[in-house]
């Protein structure tokens, strides 16, 4: 495919798009009708029907009757822990080796023009961004996901949290698994705004943004105390009543989910003509200029609160008149 058909690309081969990022006619006002029908497909495809699925896979197939997990046995943890590294392995993996291993499309649609594998930079264990992010990922991040999950599925086994079957409350049901996404951007925008909070950034959330120029190891590489956080979305299920198979789905859009920010491509290409849209060019900007975009726009919160970037010259224009301001209300304190 012909990259700059739909962007530019710029002389340090960094490609941008042309379209500016959107957020999604979710609560826009005044309402779009047209848009938000059109746009409703991407609601579910393809990424919330496979983490739905794989919830539903991982029911069957992957966890112990509910009296086994009644007692954190060895057993079945360690079995959940296996399975959990062998398909983000898997999943995260497919990315990796297409676009950055194999580099089956080069540097199309490819936001940043430099490749993390070619850079050293002394932010990382080895000064190797994969080989640390990898290490993030599989060392704390998959050990504080499977305890995540096994603690609330100890505590719906044991009737600690009240568990609403699928044959009774069909409609509520429903319902929660279609917000699932809106309970994510809530839960994710408020976290991650709240690590942007200098202290804490720098205790926490720095680690993530190590990866200014992100690849798909860097989607779950943090600080522990923030996948904590980030993967915790999950225990909104013990607070609302809800059933454990719908913890597991949010668990999952958080872990798998987290993924399509950090692909560093626009368009992943199938074919000759035909590409998926990675919804990546929001993050990246965030991982780009820090303090931007700190959800991923399925809520316009940025918008609401002023810190939405496009990526235009518009958007830029904006970002860099909120910093003089900052500047400006940080030297009126100091005076
Ligand atoms: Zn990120
Ligand atoms: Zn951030």
């Amino acid at each position: 495919m012909d990259d700059l058909k739909y962007g530019t690309r710029n002389k340090r081969g960094d490609w941008a798009p042309n379209e500016p990022a959107g957020t999604a006619p979710l609560f826009t006002f005044p309402p779009r009708p047209l848009a938000l029908l059109k746009w409703l497909p991407h609601y579910f495809l393809p990424y919330n029907l496979l983490f739905a699925l794989s919830a539903v896979a991982w029911w069957h197939y992957v966890l112990p009757d509910v009296e086994v997990m009644k007692t954190l046995s060895v057993g079945w943890i360690v079995k959940l822990f296996l399975v959990n590294c062998a398909a983000l392995l898997l999943f995260f993996g497919a990315f990796e080796l297409r676009l950055y291993i194999l580099r089956t499309q080069g540097n199309r649609f490819k936001y940043n023009g430099k490749w993390p594998s070619e850079q050293k930079s002394k932010a990382f264990f080895f000064e190797n961004q994969n080989f640390d992010n990898m290490l993030r990922t599989f060392g704390t991040g998959m050990p504080i996901w499977t305890a995540i999950e096994v603690g609330i599925l100890y505590a719906y086994a044991n009737g600690y949290v009240p568990w609403l079957t699928f044959a009774e409350h069909p409609v509520y049901l429903f319902f929660l698994v279609l917000i699932a996404p809106v309970i994510h951007e809530t839960h994710f925008f408020l976290l991650h705004r709240a690590i942007h909070w200098p202290p804490l950034y720098k205790l926490v959330h720095s680690v993530h943004h190590n990866s200014v120029n992100p690849s798909p190891w860097s989607s779950l590489s943090m600080h522990p105390v923030e996948q904590l956080g980030y993967l915790g979305v999950a225990f909104w299920h013990l607070i609302i009543p809800s059933n454990p198979l719908l913890a597991l789905y949010q668990l999952h859009y958080a872990g798998f989910g987290a993924i399509p920010g950090h692909v560093g491509f626009d368009k992943v290409e199938l074919g000759e003509d035909t590409a998926v849209d990675s919804h990546a060019y929001i993050h990246y900007l965030h991982h780009k200029y820090f303090e931007v975009n700190y959800g991923d726009g399925l809520i316009p919160f940025d918008k609401w609160f002023g810190t939405f970037h496009d990526g235009s010259k518009d958007g830029e224009a904006r970002m860099q008149a909120r910093y003089e301001k900052k500047k400006a209300r940080a030297n009126a304190a100091v005076k």
